[in-house]
């Protein structure tokens, strides 16, 4: 089907000073736990966005000099010119496909601890460095202000080197030169004090990155429109003025805002666009381009905010990763098909474990290199083998949807009458709705599949499937909530958990109500119990949420919404015990624990929800084995995220019939 006319403004191209983007499809800078460690996989990764029609791709933050190493978080570096060859890698894969190739180069002053490179860490001041690191930074003074400059201009021009268009002044989020630009810095030289000069670093940078880099780089700046305040009121009052007096010396303002929370926040806590409301002045005080991000997946946001001019580039990074053929799709009028970001940060948890980005819609990102695998393509099939999926969660799903792409004939029955399986289920939870587009981008696909037929209301058993006859059983029947209290914290049952009082999420899920005073007890520490307490707490019940860890969902620092949840308990009333185990249960009461002193406490409880672990539903995986080829996928197999139920249907797809390396599964660097 050709696009619709009206989107084609978005593939309008877009002169940003020396250099010119094919389209607006813009995919700011965003981690991926490469960085630097894994240049192989980094340009894999790229690659595929530019190839899916990005027309500018970014790397992640990019380090200028050792004294700004934010080790254990893998960053990209242009040390030195080991590190140019590794990025003209990316640089090269990103320019095959006709897109602009963007660095933003970055120092992390005060935010970094430097624990890899050892050097003294700086900053405007001498001021705590890193998260909770027990060191603190080298107030700088002038001469360190001239080094940080050469140290810039130097990663620049290396920048250009390995072939880079647009090079990046980095002056957000909390790094060197946000520390600059606020307030707090009260330096009594020109460089502190006044609005001016603290704009005054940002503002030589900008001068002389253009001069030594201009000829063939645009200079963007990375800015945040606001300075504090609530999410939307945020204080626009400083940035504005800063703007206005730098207004058009860069060549593209990348506009951000003040709490990294919101901007990246999690589909929980901020809706699409979110951050429209404070930055939408921006284009009022710049004649130059503006690009920012908000979770776009809707063309029609796209192309109402172009059209309202509130920005010229359509800033993404989890869009792009969810889908990296985004702007192909619209390209084709298969807007449709875009497997929509769902907005729960688990491509963040790569960067913050250290560990590369992995993606709960598409288990293909960070696979691009060292598996082979595309967001797109898959190979023909192997075999004429005949395929029964059980299941038809996020595993099942998966795995039907890439078998049947591969041309297998596949039966996938599912005992619900609905699809979707924990995806269904969780989505009706409090803020989770758009987790359901897990299953609505596999259902469209399976749609379009005739070589695919699904069941519902189908509850498979043994004898079944022997006689189904299936050349292959794949069981995707997911997991159970546990009801005895095991979990990380109790290795065996907690007392009294037979009792009548003690529910599962899997009931509140299917609808059963509690009666309060009710306590939560999570020992899973991801997000089930902060959203079951949230649940049935706006369901009007007196609620507790009792934990061993020190904070709610205490995982979710991962995802970049610790806090908010934290807030969001505390906001409604929820009661929370940190730090503290549920030693027993009984008729109306608990009795809690504190994990440290071991003094003890009865609470009244008529209902306790056991948020602990899962019990993998694979009873028939253990009647079948020794007589059919039966494989187990997802959480059937070993409970997990829902990413990795894709990722297992998606593997369990890609490697039917398929040569599998021996040993470890996946090329190295
Ligand atoms: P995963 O995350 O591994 O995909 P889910 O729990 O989301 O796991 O999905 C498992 C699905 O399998 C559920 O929709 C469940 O109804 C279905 N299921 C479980 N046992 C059977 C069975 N014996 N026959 C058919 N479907 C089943
Ligand atoms: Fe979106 Fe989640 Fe994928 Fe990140 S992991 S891109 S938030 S779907």
């Amino acid at each position: 089907m050709p696009r619709d006319p009206r989107f084609d403004v978005l593939f309008e191209p877009v002169k940003i000073g020396p250099v010119t983007a094919p389209n607006r499809f813009y995919q700011v800078p965003h981690c991926t736990g490469m960085g630097y460690r894994r240049p192989q996989s980094l340009a894999g990764l790229r690659g595929v966005k530019a190839e899916g029609g990005w027309g500018t791709v970014c790397t992640e933050y990019c380090s200028i000099h050792p004294s700004s190493d934010d080790e254990p978080y893998p960053s990209a570096s242009l040390w030195d010119d080991g590190d140019v060859s590794a990025l003209a890698l990316t640089v090269d894969k990103i320019h095959a496909h006709g897109a602009l190739a963007g660095v933003e180069l970055w120092h992390g002053g005060a935010s970094s601890a430097n624990h890899y490179s050892r050097e003294v860490p700086i900053g405007p001041a001498s001021s705590p460095a890193g998260v909770w690191d027990p060191v603190q930074t080298r107030a700088m003074d002038k001469a360190d202000i001239r080094e940080l400059k050469r140290w810039h201009l130097e990663a620049a021009r290396r920048a250009q080197r390995a072939g880079f268009d647009i090079v990046y002044v980095y002056a957000c989020h909390w790094y060197l030169l946000r520390q600059f630009l606020m307030p707090s810095n009260q330096r009594k030289d020109e460089y502190g004090g006044s609005l001016e000069n603290r704009a005054r670093l940002l503002r030589e940078l900008i001068e002389e990155t253009k001069e030594a880099v201009g000829d063939t780089c645009a200079v963007a700046v990375r800015f945040s429109a606001s300075s504090g305040g609530p999410d939307d009121d945020q204080d626009t009052t400083e940035p504005r003025a800063m703007l206005e007096l730098l207004s058009d010396l860069p060549d593209l303002w990348d506009i951000t805002v003040h709490d990294y929370s919101y901007e990246m926040g999690t589909s929980r806590f901020v809706p699409e666009a979110g951050l429209e409301a404070t930055m939408s002045w921006v284009k009022t005080v710049t004649d130059k381009p503006v690009v920012s991000v908000g979770r776009f997946t809707s063309p029609e946001t796209m192309l109402r905010l172009v059209r309202q001019g509130v920005i010229d580039l359509i800033g993404a990074a989890r869009p792009s990763i969810a889908d990296p053929f985004l702007p192909q799709k619209i390209a084709e009028g298969r807007d449709d098909e875009i497997r929509e970001c769902i907005g729960c940060n688990i491509c963040y948890t790569g960067d913050q474990t250290g560990t590369p980005i992995r993606c709960t819609q598409n288990p293909t990102m960070g696979e691009e290199w060292r598996k082979g695998w595309h967001p797109e393509r898959i190979a023909a099939k192997g075999s004429d083998a005949s395929i029964l999926v059980v299941g038809g969660g996020p595993a099942g799903l998966e795995a039907a949807v890439w078998l049947g792409k591969r041309g297998y004939d596949v039966t996938l029955a599912e005992a619900r009458t609905e699809l979707g399986g924990r995806v269904t289920l969780e989505s009706a939870l409090s803020g989770l709705i758009q987790w359901g587009r897990v299953r609505d981008w596999r259902l469209n696909q399976l749609a379009k599949l005739r070589n695919v037929e699904f069941y519902l209301d189908s509850v498979v058993d043994e004898a079944q499937i022997l006689e189904f006859g299936a050349d292959r059983v794949v069981l995707a029947t997911g997991a159970r909530w546990r009801r005895d209290g095991v979990g990380r914290w109790h290795e065996e049952p907690i007392p009294g958990w037979d009792g009548p009082s003690v529910v599962t999420p899997d009931d509140i899920m299917a609808g059963m109500m509690p009666i309060g005073p009710v306590v939560v007890y999570d020992d899973d520490h991801y997000y089930m119990g902060g959203v079951i307490a949230e649940t049935l707490r706006r369901a009007g019940l007196d609620v507790s949420l009792v934990t061993p860890a020190n904070e709610a969902s205490t995982w979710t620092t991962h995802t970049e919404e610790q806090y908010r949840i934290q807030e969001r308990i505390l906001t409604l009333g929820i009661d929370l015990e940190t730090g503290t185990s549920l030693a027993s249960v009984a008729e109306d009461s608990v009795t809690l624990e504190c994990i440290y002193t071991g003094r003890t406490r009865e609470v009244e409880a008529k209902n306790v929800v056991m948020t602990t672990s899962r019990t993998p539903q694979d009873a028939l995986y253990h009647a079948l084995a020794d007589r059919i080829e039966i494989q187990r996928i997802g959480d059937c197999l070993a409970p997990g995220t829902i990413a990795t139920s894709v990722y297992a249907g998606h593997r369990y797809a890609r490697e039917m019939d398929a040569a599998v390396p021996l040993g470890v599964p996946f090329r190295r660097e």
